[in-house]
């Protein structure tokens, strides 16, 4: 058998990457990070000096651009753009084109062709809401915002182009990227009421994987149906 979807969604710093990452090689699945989509496709359309406000520009993009994510690769364009894609920059022009309900429906179609086979640990912020509503286990991490911006402090991911930034300057950021993603219309932030919510503010990153690797066990165990 393939394998199942495992739906990861939170705001930044809540822990889905290492959390998602780790989950995914326990079990063997494919880690598909799509916050590194909504990246791809800004540093894109700023490379080519597209205009971000554009929504059919971007949506075109969207559909087109030739990206690999997954399992801690980013390729675009065949190039690595792993490091280049983390800048305070496109922290805000990936936010920016993610509100575009045509972008968004364009990475879903991706999202979801990606996901088709199963044996995937997909996170971001609507994949259990919007990308696959109807995937087996939902998994909502949190954290209190002070320690989502000192973890986002000590990331050495976001490291590139910040310079040293002030961890209030990392929590104004934070907030209003939160913000933007709780706010918009066309598939907003949000905890799925079928999602389990972990808040990893205090917990030690293998309570947390043990708690999600427990649940996969308790909703996809032969017998049980879906949910
Ligand atoms: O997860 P990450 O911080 O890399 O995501 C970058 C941005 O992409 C988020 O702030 C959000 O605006 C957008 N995003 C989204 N839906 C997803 C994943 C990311 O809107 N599924």
């Amino acid at each position: 058998m393939a394998g199942f979807i495992i739906a990861i969604d939170g705001p930044s710093g809540a822990g889905k990457g290492t959390i998602a990452r780790a989950v995914a090689a326990r079990l063997g699945y494919r880690h598909i990070d799509t916050g590194a989509m909504y990246r791809a496709l800004a540093w894109k359309a700023l490379r080519e000096a597209l205009d971000l406000a554009d929504e059919e520009a971007m949506a075109a993009l969207a559909a087109r651009l030739d990206f690999e994510i997954g399992d801690g690769v980013v390729r675009v364009d065949g190039h690595d753009a792993g490091w280049a894609i983390r800048t305070p920059e496109i922290d805000k022009a990936a936010a920016t084109v993610a509100r575009q309900p045509k972008v968004r429906a364009a990475l879903i179609a991706r999202q979801r062709r990606l996901g088709a086979s199963g044996g995937v640990v997909m996170e971001g912020r609507d994949i259990g809401t919007a990308v696959f509503p109807d995937a087996p286990v939902k998994i909502y991490l949190d954290a209190s915002p002070e320690e989502r911006a000192r973890r986002r402090a000590t990331d050495s991911a976001h490291a590139v182009g910040r310079g040293p930034l002030a961890i209030r300057e990392i929590a104004t950021a934070l907030e209003e990227r939160d913000r933007s993603d709780r706010t918009r219309t066309a598939s907003p932030l949000l905890q799925a009421s079928d999602a389990i919510a972990i808040d990893t503010t205090a917990l030690p990153i293998d309570d947390v994987v043990r708690q999600v690797l427990d649940l996969v066990e308790k909703r996809t165990s032969p017998g049980r149906r879906n949910g």
